[in-house]
């Protein structure tokens, strides 16, 4: 195809100077249509599913861009946000066909972890994202709770199924025990029965793989990075100083084994009192976003202690936060500075082309 009018050559060239947010590459074949016509110049550029909760972000940057440069020029600008296709690529030797993997980690348990898990990946779900669960909590697998998705687990063609939370594939170590039995997992046992999950599962083609740890320990971690490269972790705290104390030495830990960390979220930070509309800090505020400042931690968000929350989870009605304007604007908040945070890494360190496969 060639660019009959001058315009549409300039646009193109400016827009070869943005970044795309999955990879940190320029824009290239991204770049679908750019069309002038009756003095309006359309630009139709594809983001893939990946960076799907930066599309206004992204938008936002190229009107602008094309508008500072351009507008004296032409009378309209449009710029529309298309689906980019980019398969995913096997990670590791386990055959996952995933873009990221996200380890859900905290110091301790107790401070909502799981939710934070669910959380995120219904938010990045919403957003677009192909997204998956993997509860690895071994300890205490809540997540058949908090989605209520409960089932046998079938194996078809030497794969384990997955089942479905709201088009999420889900699968969870509370799948192969009986509910309310205590499991004493051994070392080596745990470490299959995750390695068993992350390889034999049939996960689809995935952007996100959210992984809900065990709490506290980093070994499961560290297996798990020796199988395949972690993108990284995300650290869940609440906002007391006990709390803040094993998160910090979560942190260490997860450094020690050279996992990155993404961020840390402060779950439980404050309380909206439903009768008198007053905010209390239960358990203290801002600890956690001080102390991710303090040690240079990308702070990912807070979540307030909120009742239906709580009740929510307990139901299996994880998704009807996302209709709740008390909860639902933080949840969508971290989903996106975490794919910002990713965006940010990918940047400044531009994952290589993988041609032909890469578009
Ligand atoms: P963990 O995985 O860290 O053990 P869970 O996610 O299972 O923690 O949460 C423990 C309990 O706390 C659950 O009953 C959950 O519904 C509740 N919970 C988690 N976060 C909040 C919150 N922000 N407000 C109210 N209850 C919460």
């Amino acid at each position: 195809m060639t660019d009959s009018h001058p315009l549409e050559t300039r646009a193109r060239e400016l827009l070869g100077t943005v970044k795309d947010p999955e990879t940190g590459r320029k824009l290239a074949k991204q770049i679908h249509t750019v069309a002038v016509e009756n003095n309006e110049l359309n630009v139709q550029v594809g983001l893939t599913t990946f960076a799907a909760p930066l599309k206004p972000d992204f938008q936002q940057e190229i009107a602008t861009l094309l508008k500072e440069n351009l507008s004296g020029e032409i009378e309209k600008i449009s710029v529309e946000i298309t689906e980019h296709l980019r398969p995913a690529q096997p990670l590791g030797q386990v055959g996952l066909t995933a873009k990221a993997v996200i380890a859900v980690a905290a110091g301790k348990g107790g401070v909502g972890k799981s939710t934070v898990a669910t959380s995120l990946a219904l938010a990045l779900k919403n957003a677009g994202c192909k997204t998956g669960i993997l509860d690895a909590d071994v300890y205490g697998p809540s997540i058949p709770q908090l989605t209520g998705v409960r089932g046998q687990v079938q194996k078809v063609d030497e794969k384990i199924q997955p089942l479905d939370f709201n088009g999420i594939p889900l699968m969870s170590i509370g799948f192969m025990v009986p509910p309310g039995q205590a499991v004493i997992w051994r070392g080596p046992m745990l470490h299959s029965a995750v390695t068993t999950f992350v390889r034999d599962t049939a996960w689809g083609d995935l952007d996100y793989l959210i992984i809900d740890m065990p709490p506290g320990t980093g070994d499961i971690a560290l297996s798990l990075s020796q199988l395949l490269p972690l993108t990284g972790t995300v650290i869940v705290c609440t906002p007391q100083e006990v709390a803040l104390i094993d998160a910090i030495k979560a942190v260490g830990m997860f450094r020690k084994v050279k996992i990155p960390i993404l961020g840390l979220i402060e779950n439980m930070s404050s309380f909206l009192c439903p009768d008198n509309g007053k905010e209390y800090d239960i358990f203290g505020k801002g600890g956690a976003q001080k102390y991710a400042a303090e040690d240079n931690i990308q702070f990912l968000g807070d979540i307030p202690i909120n009742i239906q929350l709580r009740e929510r989870g307990d139901a299996g009605e994880m998704a009807a936060n996302f209709d709740d304007e008390n909860v639902a604007p933080h949840l969508v908040k971290i989903a996106y500075n975490l794919a910002k945070t990713l965006a940010k890494n990918a940047a400044e360190n531009p994952v290589q082309a993988q041609l032909p496969v890469l578009g």
